[in-house]
């Protein structure tokens, strides 16, 4: 036998989106897997005679690239659908922080677990988790540990708050989150970096929003991610009064102040950075930075449209996150959807986005800005690779696969998802975690947290009509 056709997984006969430079797409095609790699692609033709450990046949499926989520926050799942209809500055002040504040490690990971369950079951095969509750060691670790067990490529961002900020007194955050000095933040992260191995799932740091942390804790986590030879991640310019907030504060805008004191490069990634200027446009441009751009929780807090295009003219890597679950879903399918959408919208014009460009930066432009080498269905990168099935009616006629699975498509019909060569789920079954156990695990840990907080729902009925509606109906 020859050693050079021999290869552990063979998908074949599906439509392959290879999202090479070509972005070629294969109608019969197949994908071989050797070990961490894919080491051939091509028609089914070519590849039919390839022995394989195992065969699987893709008729009636699309094979992709694994989806990448740049931004989440799994344990926010613990207040799923709460704290509804509310901006951003007070659903942190009065719903999420609060929340964060009081959550326990087994609560937090349990919901971790489910959430990042949800995100395999949808096609994510790297996820950068932004943790920041609880932040110690050990819970960041258990979180990497999850991530990792669940069988995901990933970072843990480890969310910090530092010390108690002017900026965020006036703004009624919750100053129980804000209980560390710069000092005691840097040396709980570096533990964190020092302790943690493994090729698949990585630690990064995270002042969790530029805007309300002490300046010196991000200079600090800069300053350790290079140390370390990581990246890192923050919240930034995510709502409208934000760069003006900063402004009154410290008297320059955000993104000028990180480029004078030398924090921008490629490995500098931002969540969010909806409320550039022109010249904060430049300077992440200029500085290759990364932004995770998330629709999703844009629309749902009403945050805006960020100006997607010029950034991505300018020169930054960009990626899609899901940016929690507290409020929407892991579901990078719709989130590809509306990023299109939001940009159609926004500018008025049915060119301002395309499925193609949604698909990019899902998949290889995610890639890069989450620094692995994945995101593509091409030889030599990493065996990260989704199967979709297309057998559905809201799937046909299929034309063009790439825009029926952006603009029709949904997680729902991802049937397989194999992560460093490894299927780690496959036709609703997760091979490497009991799934019940998880789910039962987090209702169970959640509902106690909720009720230990008095959550109800709807959080925010006091603050529209639309939930006035919803109590008068359940009362009737
Ligand atoms: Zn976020």
């Amino acid at each position: 036998m020859n050693q050079d056709s021999y290869c552990d997984t063979l998908f074949i006969n599906g439509i392959v989106v290879t999202m090479d430079d070509q972005r070629r797409v294969i109608a019969d095609g197949a994908v071989a897997v050797r070990g961490q790699r894919i080491v051939a692609v091509g028609s089914a033709d070519e590849l039919r005679d390839w022995n394989a450990a195992r065969r699987i046949d893709c008729r009636g499926s699309a094979v992709i690239p694994g989806l990448i989520d740049c931004h989440n926050h799994l344990f926010q799942l613990a207040g799923r659908g709460l704290g509804d209809g509310m901006a951003l500055w007070q659903w942190l002040g009065e719903y999420m922080l609060p929340l964060a504040a009081n959550i326990q490690a087994p609560e937090a990971l349990a919901a971790v677990r489910v959430a990042a369950l949800e995100a395999v079951s949808c096609g994510t095969t790297t996820l950068l988790d932004n943790h920041y509750a609880p932040s110690d060691v050990e819970t960041t670790l258990g979180v990497a540990r999850a991530l990792q067990e669940i069988g995901l490529r990933g970072i843990v961002a480890r969310g910090m708050f530092g010390p108690y900020t002017q900026v965020a007194q006036d703004n009624g955050l919750d100053c129980a989150l804000f209980q560390h000095n710069t000092a005691d933040e840097m040396a709980s992260m570096r533990e964190c970096l020092q302790e943690w191995s493994s090729d698949r799932v990585s630690i990064w740091p995270s002042p969790i929003n530029v805007i309300y942390n002490d300046q010196s804790l991000v200079r600090g986590c800069v300053e350790l991610a290079k140390e370390f030879g990581v990246r890192w991640q923050t919240h930034c310019s995510e709502a409208a009064a934000d760069p003006k907030i900063y402004e009154s504060a410290y008297g320059v805008r955000p993104f000028v102040w990180m480029r004078d004191e030398g924090l921008l490069d490629a490995d500098a990634t931002f969540a969010h950075a909806i409320w550039l200027n022109e010249e904060e446009i430049s300077i992440v441009g200029e500085h290759q930075c990364g932004i995770a751009h998330n629709p999703m929780s844009n629309q749902y807090l009403a945050s805006g449209p960020m100006p997607l295009r010029k950034l991505r003219q300018a020169g930054v890597s960009m990626g899609l996150g899901a940016d929690g679950a507290a409020g929407h879903c892991m579901d990078l399918f719709q989130i590809m959807k509306q990023t299109v959408y939001v940009q159609r919208q926004a500018l008025l014009d049915p060119q301002a986005g395309n499925a193609l460009e949604a698909f990019e930066l899902a998949t290889r432009e995610g890639a890069r800005l989450a620094n692995v080498d994945a995101g593509q269905l091409t030889e030599g990168k990493l065996a990260d690779v989704v199967v979709v099935n297309l057998d559905k009616p809201s799937m046909a006629p299929c034309f063009d696969v790439v825009s029926t699975l952006v603009y029709a498509g949904s997680g729902n019909q991802v049937s397989l998802t194999m992560v460093d060569g490894q299927i780690v789920y496959e036709q609703g079954r997760f091979t490497q975690v009991d799934r019940d156990a998880f789910i039962e695990d987090a209702q169970q840990r959640c509902s106690q947290l909720v009720q230990r907080l008095g959550l109800q729902f709807p959080l925010s009925r006091a603050h529209g009509a639309r939930g006035a509606a919803i109590q008068d109906a359940s009362v009737a």
